[in-house]
């Protein structure tokens, strides 16, 4: 019967169950042969958010069998975690930074469209279909939901720790260091859709009279066909996104 021991660093801890805790290192005595994945989600955490795991100071995968008398140490993933490039546990890497959302941080999908990143959330959704569109179209799954991590089809995804949605926004934005791929006002918030730009002339008989008297700039949405304009939605945006950033380089300088 293998017994193990295992180290959880950081905020890796607080995520175990209760009764480990407190305790520094964990004692595990395994009663099958089981892989390290299956044993660590055991304990409480989902996989998706170990940035990296060693075997007695060896780097390996969540495939790895554990055997008796290993020390383990399981690291989270911290700022700025970069999944473009391949690591031991995760060598898919993606292609494009965007987001599958569940419905348990509905706002937070709302605050990354207004920031531009695509972003699919509907509050329809089960943890099927979720864990599904995160596997096929290669989007980072974001969630507070651990059971919803566990699934093994879901490779790229974090628990959200901030419970307020502009809290959750800014750990996304450090987390994965977007600070510089924010675009505002380039996604249509209800829908996801890219806004592109039209001729007035195009949406002229659309407009309401003194939207028409007083704006020349618009943008339609490709999915929805809304149509945006200059105006005190689009500065309150700008404004927001002010806050944002202000906020994550002070989260930045922090070291947090
Ligand atoms: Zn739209």
């Amino acid at each position: 019967m293998p017994s193990v021991t295992f180290i959880f660093h950081d905020y890796l801890r607080e995520m175990l169950k209760k009764k480990h805790r407190s305790e520094y290192s964990l004692q595990y005595d395994s009663v099958r042969k089981a892989s390290i994945k299956d044993v660590i989600e055991s304990l409480g955490i989902p996989h998706p958010i170990i940035g990296k795991l060693t075997v007695n100071g060896r780097e390996i995968d969540f495939n790895y069998i554990l055997q008796h008398r290993d020390i383990v140490e399981a690291s989270p993933l911290t700022a700025p975690a970069n999944p473009f490039i391949p690591t031991t546990l995760r060598p898919e890497t993606l292609d494009r930074i965007s987001f599958v959302v569940d419905v348990n941080v509905g706002k937070l999908a709302l605050f990354l469209r207004m920031l531009g990143f695509d972003t699919v959330y509907d509050i329809g959704f089960r943890h099927g279909k979720l864990a599904d569109i995160a596997a096929s179209e290669k989007r980072i799954l974001l969630t507070r939901d651990t059971s919803l991590l566990k699934r093994k089809i879901v490779i790229h995804g974090y628990l959200l720790r901030e419970q307020n949605p502009m809290g959750q926004l800014i750990e996304v934005i450090h987390l994965y260091d977007l600070g510089s791929m924010i675009k505002p006002l380039s996604r249509c918030i209800p829908c996801n859709g890219r806004l592109v730009p039209v001729d007035k002339e195009t949406v002229l008989e659309r407009l309401e009279p003194l939207t028409r008297k007083y704006y020349e700039s618009f943008h339609l949405c490709e999915q929805c066909n809304r149509i945006y304009w200059p105006g005190s939605h689009q500065e309150q945006i700008v404004l927001f996104v002010r806050r944002v950033l202000k906020a994550v380089n002070q989260d930045a300088l922090s070291g947090d």
